[in-house]
């Protein structure tokens, strides 16, 4: 497996364990049927519970039952999910990075008590809304609205492009608390059978077909004030969780790109034309060279950025650098990939060209690739550039 600068040489005894497990889960249990589930638009739902009892869902997180491993750790457990497909990295990242974590970091005791423990062992099912139809890329506009009724809040509004919400138990709901002053945005526990909740399926992506995305709908919907995430108040409670999960996806990135990168080496190798294997043509070998040093440098920023954030000192631009960066990274690999495996290449036999489609989403999710860069542009001289 790439690994060109022997990164791996470091790791201690607890992340090599978690990479192996997470790789053997991959190839045992989910790489054999995954195009299957790609081409029928499905998500092995069977494997929730088995990630759960894995560890799979926020390790690093602590309390509750929950490991706390490092961040290395889990930034290869995700790069070791979307080496197989970023659907499964995405439910990974979506129920741990987007739902637990919230819960952990501004929830209260009792919405702790009731809902880590079941979602880190995938007993429950948790998503996360904050796009809506008319504000993605800036989800400050956003319209869905919480009013203060007695001990109740009432929700309205619609959510979409929601990764699980058509099987979740569990929403949070970013909502406006109109009620208050400056009509902060909230973050909301919102049972999925509660009256007034609906979760439509999206069914027509041509991309992350294996992962399961919705609508959220409420209208009317009831919920009692303890189900409102008392910590937090304003835009920093969705930044801040995205700033988790995009840590995960510039580390997942990285394993999609070298699933592309170690299929077209071996496919290379096996393919004769012209009397031998392709391998041996410098136009092939220019591309795995290529291939190589981009998988290689965008893998030490993301081991940068682990060591940033054990130590405290990440900051969100340093992860949309890396996030930018390596799904462009992985992007630009994959059709480089699938090009070499010629016919071949377009056929669901082989990973490049399901993980190019998927990549498009994870281009686009979690804030675009303009929006990154954006963000490291105001960073860098001072100036908004957004409108
Ligand atoms: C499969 C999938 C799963 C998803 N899962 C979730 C989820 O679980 N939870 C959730 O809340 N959301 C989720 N999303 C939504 C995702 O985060 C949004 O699609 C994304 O933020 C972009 O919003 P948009 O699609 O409305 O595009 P828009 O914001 O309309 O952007 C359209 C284009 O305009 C560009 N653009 C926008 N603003 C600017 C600007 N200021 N300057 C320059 N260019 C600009 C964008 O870069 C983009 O190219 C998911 C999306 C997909 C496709």
């Amino acid at each position: 497996m790439l690994d060109y600068v022997g990164l791996e040489a470091d790791l201690d005894s607890e992340e090599r364990l978690i990479r192996d497990t997470a790789r053997r889960f991959v190839d045992e249990q989910v790489r054999p049927d995954i195009a299957e589930h790609f081409e029928a638009g499905t998500f092995p739902t069977e494997i929730i519970p088995e990630m759960g009892e894995l560890g799979f869902y926020a390790p690093n997180l602590d309390g509750y039952g929950l490991p706390g491993v490092s961040e290395t750790a889990y930034g290869l457990l995700m790069q070791e999910l979307e080496a197989c497909d970023s659907g499964l990295r995405s439910m990974a990242s979506v129920q741990g990075a987007l739902v637990m974590y919230p819960i952990h970091a501004f929830g209260s005791d009792e919405q702790k008590e009731r809902w880590l423990p079941a979602l880190g062992r995938g007993e429950k099912v948790g998503c996360f809304g904050l796009t809506e139809p008319e504000h993605g890329s800036n989800p400050s506009a956003m319209e869905t609205r919480a009013e203060k009724d007695g001990d109740e809040y009432v929700l309205d509004g619609s959510k979409t492009w929601i990764t699980n919400s058509p099987i979740a138990d569990v929403a949070v709901v970013w909502a406006r608390e109109t009620s208050a002053e400056d009509s902060p945005v909230r973050g909301f526990l919102v049972e999925t059978d509660r009256d007034g909740v609906t979760t439509n399926k999206i069914d027509e992506k041509l991309s992350l077909r294996a992962s399961i995305t919705g609508e959220i709908s409420l209208q009317n919907v009831r919920v009692p004030e303890e189900n409102r995430l008392p910590g937090v108040s304003g835009m920093k409670g969705p930044l801040s969780c995205l700033t988790q999960a995009r840590y995960g996806i510039a580390w997942g990135a990285v394993g999609a790109a070298r699933d592309c990168f170690e299929e077209a080496r071996e496919y290379a190798l096996e393919r004769d034309q012209f009397g031998g294997p392709i391998a041996r043509f410098q136009l092939q070998q220019d591309k795995l060279a290529e291939m190589a040093t981009q998988i290689t440098t965008s893998q030490l920023l993301a081991y940068r950025l682990a060591e940033l954030k054990e130590r405290g000192d990440l900051r969100p631009q340093h992860v949309s650098m890396a996030k930018r960066n390596n799904v462009r990274m992985a992007r630009d690999q994959s059709r480089i990939a699938r090009e070499m495996l010629g016919g071949n290449g377009i056929t669901a036999d082989y990973s490049p060209m399901r993980h190019m489609a998927n990549l498009e989403t994870v281009y686009t999710y979690e804030g675009t690739h303009d929006i990154h860069t954006l963000i490291l542009g105001q960073d860098l001289t001072g100036i908004a550039a957004y409108e």
